[in-house]
């Protein structure tokens, strides 16, 4: 089902989540549990990530199978074109067409870390770019990324919104953000999206505290700003106690969650890193509070 005759049909905030394909036969295996957790939490829709360079592509088609064959779940097909060529796009999204898949979200990707790599010379520098090549040729419900604080490389906060709007203007039928520890950064962001003109619905993503490596690792990776209140909140926890944490994050995420939803927005997106625990808690309070 595409995403915006979901929320067409209902003014039900939608639940999705995000995975990534495994790497290892173990994490596969994993993987699978998590799935089956998650899908009792009966999400709107589960998207999947697209690795670098088409590095996860036999990957994602196979997550993306499973999830929607097997699982019966929908799904949101994330497509990174950064060095693919106008081929490589084609291959890929035919093959999402033939899986059934109606949601794909169009991002630029990043260089892969294999220093072998070598960009198609047809690839695209930027996700507006992919975008028009992209929406004239499949009816795909068709997303693209955000930066509720701005992308990393962006040369302003209002040039990195011109760039949203001009791949809204492509033809993006629904954004989904970055995760963000202070509402207040995706609030702004709102209202600046909304001056440029842009309408369709926003997802704000939502980023569990997993482990204070990962969030540093991550916060450094994409520019999010890691919060004096996480800072203190992670601080006055017993040194080492990773339930502590785990339980400190669903709790901060929680709180974030039901702000949000008081506001209005069109649903929660989850970045699950491929776990259960913390979406599980998450999402279980929100209902306890009638809030989902
Ligand atoms: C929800 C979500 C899902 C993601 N999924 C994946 C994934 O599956 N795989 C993956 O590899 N990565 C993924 N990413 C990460 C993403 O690929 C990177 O953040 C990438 O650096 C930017 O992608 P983009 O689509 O936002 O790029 P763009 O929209 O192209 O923007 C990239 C930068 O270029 C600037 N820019 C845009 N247009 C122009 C222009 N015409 N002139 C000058 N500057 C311009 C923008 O301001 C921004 O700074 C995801 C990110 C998000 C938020």
């Amino acid at each position: 089902m595409k995403l915006t005759d979901v929320w067409q049909s209902s003014d039900k905030p939608t639940l999705s989540f995000e995975l990534f394909p495994a790497r290892t036969e173990k994490a596969a295996v994993n993987l699978v549990k998590t799935i089956d957790i998650l899908a009792d939490l009966k999400p709107d829709f589960v998207s999947v990530t697209f690795g670098a360079g088409g590095s996860t592509k036999e990957g994602s088609r196979q997550l993306l199978h499973m999830l929607k064959h097997e699982k019966g779940l929908d799904v949101i097909a994330y497509f990174a074109g950064f060095g693919l060529g106008p081929e490589d796009i084609v291959a890929v999204l035919d093959n999402y067409k033939a899986l059934g898949v109606d949601n794909v979200l169009i991002v630029r990707g990043d260089p892969p870390r294999d220093q072998d790599f070598q960009p198609h010379p047809h690839s695209f520098t930027y996700a507006h770019e992919i975008m028009s090549f992209v929406r004239p040729r499949y009816g795909f419900c068709l997303g693209v990324a955000s930066y509720p604080e701005s992308h990393i490389d962006a040369p302003s906060k209002d040039k990195d919104i011109e760039y949203l709007k001009l791949k809204v203007d492509q033809g993006a039928e629904y954004i989904i953000c970055n995760y963000f520890y202070d509402n207040v950064y995706f609030y702004d962001f709102i209202e600046r999206c909304h001056a440029s003109g842009i309408s369709v619905p926003i997802l704000p993503g939502v980023m569990p505290i997993y482990s204070v490596k990962m969030m540093n690792i991550l916060a450094n990776l994409c520019g999010a700003t890691i919060t004096e209140q996480v800072k203190q909140g992670i601080s006055a926890l017993p040194e080492g106690d990773t339930q502590a944490l785990l339980d400190f994050g669903i709790d901060y995420a929680a709180n974030q969650c039901a702000a949000l939803l008081e506001i209005g927005v069109p649903g929660l997106h989850i970045y699950t890193m491929d776990r259960s625990r913390s979406a599980v808690g998450i999402v279980g309070r929100l209902r306890d509070e009638g809030r989902l």
